[in-house]
């Protein structure tokens, strides 16, 4: 029996995603070969590719000077490669979570790094607002959803200077102005397909004005010149991708997701709102649509465990909070559907008046 898949990355597709994988696995599009076994530089690989881009800059409105590219090594690689390709002299940051402050990290390694804000003595309950942006440095960069956490940043902020946004858990959940945006990153294993293949925008104007020697991989004017396929590109989640894009535009493209993520966002707050055991973590203007933490109250810290069990018993997966936040952490990706949703308020609903 298929579960309801509650789980923060690798998580939830779409059955049209997973359906169509699994039938190119068996036999891509009629070539009489399957998708993982197919060479990346025949025709009908080359199409996938191309319709993959194609349909990212359709589907989030990216203009004229961007690229889009299908990278390997997690939205990790992209801490690094985003400062070794832009980082001149200064970088900007704002430090919202454990993600966040891995991208800084790497950062420090190239130049100098101006955090100008942080929720980190709050355990990231928060999205920091009192800042100011350093006109002077080379690029201001954001975490837009904080997974572990639940906070997000649902609109692009007004910066003097360029941004750069890792979106790996909220892309195509909302319109992005894109022209706002150096660079935006996002791994494939929450909202696109799954793991080992990182989507990333890049603005090809912004490419060229740091000193160094940039190693041939890890130089976003290598891959865009051979577009995405100066190696061979992990094939296999690309195609998956091309599913989710293709489902993503036959459901009314991203204004349709956001509808329906805010939808089923707003029900489960206010299932936890309304409850006399359970208690959100997130401050509210910040929270999350996409991943949704909350806990027991302290004078019912003791039944934690067995809600777990008791959410297992009915089929619900991939609730417990990440290890730094402790309690239930429901993600609800673009693919879940409401219906799941519902049935975990039920389930909350009845463990509440069981006990
Ligand atoms: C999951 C996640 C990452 C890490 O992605 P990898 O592909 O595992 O490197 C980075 N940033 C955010 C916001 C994430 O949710």
């Amino acid at each position: 029996m298929k579960k309801l898949n509650f789980y923060a990355g690798p998580s939830i597709l779409s059955e049209f995603t997973i359906k169509n994988t699994a039938d190119a696995v068996m036999d891509f599009n009629g070539t009489g070969l399957s998708i993982l076994e197919i060479s990346h530089r025949s025709k009908e690989f080359q199409a996938v590719m191309d319709e993959a881009q194609a349909l990212t800059k359709e589907l989030l409105d990216i203009p004229e000077g961007y690229e889009v590219l299908f990278l390997g090594g997690g939205a990790s690689l992209q801490f690094c490669m985003v400062p070794f390709n832009l980082l001149n002299k200064k970088a900007a940051y704002l430090d919202t979570g454990v993600w966040a402050s891995k991208a800084i990290k790497e950062a420090k390694l190239f130049g100098e790094v101006d955090v100008v804000a942080s929720s980190k003595d709050a355990n990231y309950t928060f999205v920091p607002k009192d800042y100011t942006i350093p006109a002077d440095a080379d690029y201001f960069h954001i975490t837009t959803n904080n997974t572990i956490y639940g906070t997000e940043l649902r609109q692009d902020p007004d910066s003097p200077i360029p941004l750069v946004a890792d979106m790996s858990s909220d892309i195509f959940s909302r319109k992005i102005d894109v022209s706002k945006y150096n660079i935006i990153y996002a791994g494939a294993q929450k909202n696109l397909a799954p793991s080992g293949v990182t989507i990333v925008i890049v603005k090809t104007e912004a490419l060229g004005n740091v000193e160094r020697a940039i190693p041939t991989m890890l130089n976003y004017r290598t891959h865009i010149d051979k577009g995405s396929m100066f190696n061979t590109p992990p094939c296999l989640p690309i195609y998956s991708a091309l599913q989710t894009l293709k489902w993503y535009k036959a459901q009314g493209g991203v204004d349709a997701m956001e509808k329906l993520d805010k939808l089923k966002a707003a029900k489960l707050y206010d299932a936890i709102d309304s409850s006399k055991i359970f208690v959100g973590t997130a401050k509210p203007e910040d929270r999350s649509i996409m991943n949704v933490c909350f806990v027991m109250k302290p004078e019912y810290a003791e039944l934690e465990k067995q809600f777990i069990e008791f959410a297992t018993a009915n089929n619900i997966v991939g609730i417990k909070g990440h290890r730094s936040v402790g309690g239930f952490r429901a993600s609800i990706y673009n693919a879940m559907p409401l219906e799941s949703v519902e049935t975990l308020i039920n389930v909350m609903k009845e463990f509440e008046n069981k006990i």
